[in-house]
């Protein structure tokens, strides 16, 4: 095959070894690729808007008049012009101007300028447009829209647009190549798309462009999101390839773990182990997604599927993104466990010398048959004799293919561990479609009984001295509280100031009251002391940052106040409000906001007082903040699409799955190409 799918981008005028390096850094290696790379979004300079028909905030070009250009010595030194068409009067204003530029605008000067319109203290105007003068009435406006591009640095603008323009040249003497099947005819041809949304005519609706709603985008995007599913797809197969060990089903241990607990299985919980015990019995790797809201009892499934793994014998690693959640995971198998007999082991980053070192050998020699711990389980030095079942808590906090790389940490004779990945964070199912892909998925649609629903209020922070009084009046009669003190901030350290700075304001506030503080900076047995303290009763009131969102169960606590919740996503405000409503009483969540808050956060926030179910909250955050912020991936890069866009092209889900299966059945020969076309460059067309 030859044409442009071949051609290098160095045959293209103008691009030198400097250029195509800083090229190939984009991905961008052949002409193909350059049609791939796709605008991010449009200016209008096809037309000239009289200046009484230009609107606030409007990208626009005018066409008028000098009448004045002066410097003005305001708080800022600057240049000001005033021109005039026909209709109005418009003012340009310059902070950064030379001599040159102001004797260039005499008085009588036809200037055309396109910038973005404001209304200003003097009416209408342009700050910094770009301009040039007009001699002749039918200087020519721009033929098309005019593309921006995805660019970071070192190329600009007029280069992307430039090479663009070339690409699409060769675009029209040779087609490039049609991906999808037959069956996926759609009314616009690829190399039509790619021609219109890096050229749209004048007349193309700029409001369908810019919500993603355009036939040709959706053409592209639908073809993104196919390529993006199969590229899933092969990840998983080839997973797959190498074989696991056949787990058969353990009824006798399972029945002598379930009748130690003082409860039943819930019919969900029963339903799930019943899919997990099937494909672990299979000699391939698992690959189960459970879903299931705050309180659902995923950890009794994660046991089930444990015991059927070390009952035949092989090892069983449990990892957990954070420290806090982990030590919850080894107290409760702890708990579980050793009446069984089974040997545990511990690993986190904070495990050093002998203990570490001990540790790894017993998880290599094969001593150790469930292993719990965080990220430190991902070292290149972890290494088990037998390791069966991989157990990933909370999935979306790790990315693919970290999860990936810890099923293949046993004796390569084994094959690949079997992989159960536990998320507390209901996923939509449309995101679930596109993230994960390779996953099989179960919910636990069912909360174990006797769970009070909680009420949830929305108070802002003016009136805060009434929920200190409230706080007061809830632990006078015996209940206990939380006050969650929420800081977007990475650092744990402005984090534990903070909640220690609320923690001695509260205790001056409630001398009458046992206050006590946790957070991510105190020793494990600090944490671990305090939190005892909050179980048995002593305490009546814990400050505590996000660390408990996960790990904590104290069912007389039925009072939480979240401070500054318009900070924290709704799945995370409805998994820490989950710590309550854990025993027979009535249960309240006061979310006490800061004012003003943006229509968007009321919005927001709306959502959590209206409604405890964790899928229906999940698909209005990702309406409401879009699918980076609801998976967490953002900084994996998970997401970054160049042109498809969640929820906008949800629509196209059914149609991309089944497009997706009848490559894999019928036409396996079109999956590579169509990857490397969308993936294979890597990530950097991240939209900004
Ligand atoms: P999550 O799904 O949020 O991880 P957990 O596994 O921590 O939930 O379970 C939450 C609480 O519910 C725990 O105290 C657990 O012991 C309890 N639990 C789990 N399953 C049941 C059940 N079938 N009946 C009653 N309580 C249960
Ligand atoms: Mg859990």
């Amino acid at each position: 095959m030859h044409g442009i799918a071949n051609l290098s981008v160095r045959e293209l005028r103008g691009v030198g070894p400097k250029l195509a390096a800083k090229l190939a850094d984009y991905g961008v290696h052949r002409v193909e690729d350059l049609l791939f790379h796709l605008p991010l979004r449009y200016q209008d300079r096809t037309r000239i808007t009289p200046i009484a028909a230009a609107r606030d905030g409007g990208d626009v070009v005018i066409e008028g008049e000098v009448r004045a250009a002066d410097i003005v010595f305001g708080r800022r030194r600057s240049l000001v012009a005033r021109i005039q068409d026909g209709s109005g009067t418009l003012t340009l204003r310059f902070f950064h101007f030379s001599a040159a530029q102001k004797n260039n605008l005499t008085p009588g000067t036809r200037l055309r300028c396109f910038g973005q319109v404001r209304r200003g203290s003097s009416g209408l105007e342009m700050y910094h447009p770009e301009y040039r003068q007009v001699l002749a009435e039918d200087t020519p406006v721009a033929e098309t829209l005019t593309p921006i591009y995805p660019t970071t640095e070192g190329i600009g603008q007029n280069q992307w647009r430039n090479l663009c323009g070339q690409a699409l040249r060769h675009l029209e003497r040779e087609p490039v190549s049609e991906l999808l099947p037959p069956s996926a005819a759609h009314p616009y041809a690829l190399g039509r798309a790619l021609q219109f949304l890096h050229a749209p005519p004048p007349d193309a609706s700029l409001e369908l462009l810019r919500e993603g709603r355009h036939p040709a985008q959706l053409r592209l995007a639908l073809e993104e999101l196919v390529a993006h599913n199969l590229s899933l797809h092969r990840l998983r197969e080839r997973q797959q390839r190498g074989g696991a060990p056949a787990l058969a089903p353990k009824p006798e241990l399972l029945d002598a773990f379930t009748d130690s607990l003082p409860f039943a299985p819930t019919q969900a919980q029963s339903r799930v182990l019943g899919e997990i015990a099937t494909d672990l019995a299979k000699p391939r790797p698992m690959m189960r997604l459970v879903q299931g809201d705050v309180g659902s009892g995923k950890t009794l499934v994660a046991a089930g599927a444990a015991l059927q793994a070390i009952g035949n014998g092989f090892q069983v690693a449990i990892m957990a993104p954070t420290e806090i959640l982990a030590e919850q995971h080894w107290r409760t198998f702890s708990q579980w466990f050793e009446p069984l007999g089974i040997t545990m082991e511990w690993l986190s980053g904070r495990s050093k010398g002998n203990k570490r070192a001990s540790a790894l050998a017993r998880m290599a020699s094969g001593a150790a048959s469930l292993v719990v711990g965080t990220h430190a389980l991902f070292q290149d030095d972890v290494t088990f004799a037998r390791l069966g079942l991989v157990i990933v808590d909370e999935q979306h906090r790790f990315g693919v293919h970290q999860r990936l790389s810890l099923t293949q940490k046993t004796a390569p004779e084994l094959g690949r561990a079997h992989q159960l990945v536990m998320t507390a964070t209901p996923i939509p199912r449309t995101l679930s479609m596109v993230a994960y892909a390779d996953l099989d998925c179960s919910v636990i649609d069912e909360l174990p009984p006797g769970r009070t629903a909680v009420t949830t209020v929305l108070i802002d922070s003016s009136r805060r001295q009434a929920v200190v009084d409230r706080v007061a009046a809830a632990c006078s009669e015996g209940r206990q509280a939380y006050w969650v003190c929420t800081l977007i901030e990475e650092s744990d350290a402005l984090q534990a100031q903070a909640a220690e700075a609320t923690a001695a304001e509260l205790r001056l506030a409630l001398p009458q009251l046992a206050i006590g503080l946790i957070h991510g900076r105190l020793k494990p047995a600090e944490k671990e002391s305090v939190m005892a303290a909050f179980k048995r009763g002593e305490l009546a009131l814990l400050v505590a940052t996000t660390v408990i969102e996960v790990g904590v169960d104290v069912p007389n606590a039925s009072l939480m106040i979240v401070e500054n919740p318009e900070r924290l996503g709704l799945a995370q405000l409805h998994q820490l409000r989950g710590r309550v409503g854990r025993g027979a009483q009535a249960s309240h969540c006061v979310l006490l906001y800061q004012t003003p808050l943006s229509a968007n956060g009321r919005q927001r926030l709306a959502v959590l007082r209206e409604s405890s179910d964790g899928f229906y909250i999940a698909e209005r955050d990702l309406e409401l903040r879009g699918p980076g912020e609801v998976l967490g991936t953002r900084q994996t890069g998970l997401m970054a699409f160049r042109i498809a866009e969640l929820p906008t092209h949800d629509h196209l889900l059914d149609e991309v799955q089944s497009i997706s299966d009848s490559i894999r059945e019928s036409f396996p020969e079109l999956a590579e190409p169509l990857i490397q076309r969308w993936t294979g460059t890597g990530q950097q067309f991240a939209k900004v």
